[in-house]
């Protein structure tokens, strides 16, 4: 079978790799599709992020939807050749943190196609895969391109639940790539009355427009256009700060009212805080990092059609092609969600 395997920045390969069997609890999977996402972008581009270098191969991807080939012992609740999002986040459900139901603070956390640990912890890019049956959640209807969405969406979902109450709420959304953009799915599904989305690129604005977005502001052309949300010390009661750049986190900070709250989602390295803005408006700043419940959560929102993905994947691409999938996807003129069709 083979893999997309990172050897280095701009040195990507489809090689061979050996299958592997199922054990007890595990299901063999076929691969389906595989979202790009901004980690992997960072491994082809740049060969890592901030202090985390590939310092060996690493298979790539962690968006994916497979079909079940092959149950492994005593693996009951899915069936071999159903459709199913499979969950990339693997926690060892026995450190102080999985204990107290902090899952996506495992100590031993083993998220797939991360070179954060060393080993790295090889990813789901490839034809076939053996997984817990634990991480997959059967996708019914749903196309495979959308059951490869669950991952960011969860992302999403998860950020929601850290900003707290949302029915009602005023949201701007800085950043609007998929993450920026499935924010506003999953904050307008929670209730949001109205949501603001920024952004550099007219091409990503008109998707944050699509998914539901009231207002889109490019602040590259209107500069002033956020900033008239400041008066009277702000406007919206919660921020998803998706960009990752400290010059939207300023910006957001100022449109923000007295005891909002600011969900940093993007990672942009270590920023510079507006400490007097936050410490006088009293505003909350909290951080959201992957999910673990909210996967099921929110297939389950996709499935009921309670949220649409369907617009978001703009680029599919079979397997042969898949490098050109990581240009395609670097290019935020004209790329959302690409995906690799791996059958
Ligand atoms: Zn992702
Ligand atoms: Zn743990």
């Amino acid at each position: 079978m083979k893999a997309i395997v990172a050897h280095a920045a701009k040195d990507v390969r489809i090689e061979e790799a050996p299958e592997e069997q199922p054990g007890p609890g595990e299901v063999k999977l076929r691969l389906a599709t595989g979202g790009i996402c901004g980690s992997d972008l960072h491994y082809y581009n740049h060969g890592g992020f901030g202090t985390v270098r590939l310092k060996q191969p690493m298979i790539l991807g962690h968006e994916v939807s497979a079909i079940v080939d092959e149950l492994g012992e005593g693996v009951e609740g899915l069936s071999v050749g159903e459709l199913v999002a499979v969950s990339p986040s693997r926690p060892c459900r026995t450190c102080k943190y999985c204990q107290q139901g902090l899952h996506n603070q495992c100590l031993n956390m083993r998220f797939y196609g991360s070179a954060m640990p060393f080993p790295h912890i090889q990813g789901a890019f490839r034809q076939s895969l053996v997984a817990d049956a634990i991480q997959c959640v059967p996708a019914g209807e749903l196309t495979p391109g959308e059951a490869a969405m669950a991952e960011p969406l969860a992302v999403t979902l998860h950020a929601t639940r850290r900003a707290g109450e949302m029915l009602g709420k005023r949201v701007l959304v800085t950043g609007c790539g998929p993450i920026g953009v499935l924010s506003i799915l999953a904050a307008r599904r929670a209730g949001a009355a109205e949501i603001v989305a920024t952004d550099l690129s007219d091409f990503t604005l008109a998707m944050a427009k699509t998914a539901g977005a009231d207002r889109t502001i490019n602040t590259k052309d209107e500069p002033e256009a956020l900033a008239a949300y400041s008066v009277d010390k702000g406007t919206f009661d919660v921020l998803y700060e998706c960009s990752g750049a400290a010059a939207a986190l300023v910006g957001g900070i100022a449109a923000l009212r007295p005891r909002g709250v600011i969900v940093q989602l993007g990672l942009g390295g270590d920023m510079s805080l507006p400490m007097m803005a936050i410490t006088a408006k009293e505003l909350d700043l909290r951080g959201s990092f992957r999910f673990h419940e909210e996967f099921a959560t929110g297939v389950s929102l996709m499935r009921k059609g309670l949220i649409d993905v369907k617009p978001l994947i703009t680029h599919t691409v079979s397997l042969e092609d898949a490098l050109s999938a990581f240009e395609i996807a670097s290019d935020r003129s004209q790329a959302m969600k690409a995906q690799i069709a791996f059958s």
